[in-house]
């Protein structure tokens, strides 16, 4: 079997520990050879500045290829052009370029009076700078906004025709949704790679959470084992067992690129990668 190539998602941190965290986690992840990382940006852009220090230290320190996270989500064109704009004068060359949520409290995405109101407008003004890779979200269940799955195909579709070069997909728990989805892209004209997103469930209880806010179905079976794995305190055996499994289904299928979710909790995504035969290699730090 192909040892796939990897690429890590993290958080800003929000505190000294946290930096402590995601230092460890960059360390940690950094000798598995990712392809990129990417760093979030906050719900309702809430971590601008922190997305922006974190991307460009682990950028400066590590020598990773990092992705800055990016929404359209109250900021005005120009802001969010200068916020790339600074991107690129550091030397980050990825970007992943999404609408974003409304910020708490607030039940749907508002575009700024002055700001971009889609995704595919983001995605087409950050093309034209000709300084990035852009990557963009994908929904194999469909995102719940999206009338159905064929509609959200073809938005996906523009978001790629406007200039993105890959997409990252929501985190979902059976190889064979993703399969469907990348049959049904494939079959829309999308020829761009689609990466299937991993989450290795962390916290059981919000990861069911979090499932319900995105619409990610999670088979009875996989309820059953980790009700039964809470109970007897092994859910970091199962987590890893789920998530090996479902990178070992989708390998079997032909993908070649996994991205994972960490939750800048880098052990279960270590121990997964481990046992797809991704193992550390000696790194050449590029430390500027
Ligand atoms: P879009 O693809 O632009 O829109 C979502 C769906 O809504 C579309 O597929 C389409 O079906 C429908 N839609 C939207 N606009 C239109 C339109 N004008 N016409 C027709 N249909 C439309 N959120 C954050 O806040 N920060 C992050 O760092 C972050 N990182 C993420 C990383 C990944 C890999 C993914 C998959 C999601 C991430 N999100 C993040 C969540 C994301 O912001 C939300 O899912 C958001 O609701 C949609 O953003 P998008 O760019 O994927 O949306």
């Amino acid at each position: 079997m192909t040892v796939p190539t990897v690429s890590f998602e993290f958080f800003p941190p929000k505190s000294l520990e946290g930096s402590f965290r995601l230092w460890d986690c960059v360390n940690t992840l950094a000798p598995l050879d990712p392809s990129f990382v990417s760093v979030t940006y906050g719900a309702g852009g809430t971590t601008r500045q922190l997305t922006h220090e974190a991307v460009t230290t682990i950028h400066k320190t590590s020598g990773l290829n990092v992705a800055a996270h990016l929404t359209c989500v109250d900021a005005t064109k120009a802001e969010t052009l200068q916020i790339a704009q600074s991107y690129a004068d550091a030397g980050v060359r990825e970007l992943v370029a999404l609408r974003g949520d409304a910020p708490k409290g607030a039940s749907k995405f508002t575009a700024h009076p002055e700001g971009f109101d889609n995704s595919v407008s983001l995605i087409s003004a950050l093309a034209d700078m000709d300084a990035f890779n852009i990557r963009v979200g994908a929904y194999p269940e469909k995102h719940p906004e999206a009338a159905d799955q064929a509609a959200d195909i073809a938005f996906l579709k523009r978001k790629i025709d406007a200039g993105a070069s890959s997409a990252i997909t929501q985190f979902f728990f059976e190889a064979d949704t993703f399969f469907r989805f990348r049959d049904a892209c494939v079959k829309a004209g999308i020829d761009a790679p689609i990466i299937p997103g991993i989450l290795p469930v962390e916290n059981w209880a919000g990861t069911q959470r979090f499932a319900k806010q995105c619409g990610t179905h999670i088979p009875q079976v996989i309820q059953d084992a980790f009700a039964n794995a809470t109970r007897d305190g092994t859910t970091d055996l199962l987590a890893t067992a789920v998530a090996t499994e479902l990178c070992d289904d989708l390998l079997q299928g032909g993908v070649e690129d996994l991205h994972f979710y960490t939750l800048n909790r880098p052990e279960l995504t270590r121990d997964v990668c481990h046992a797809l035969g991704v193992t550390p290699k000696v790194r050449l730090q590029n430390v500027a």
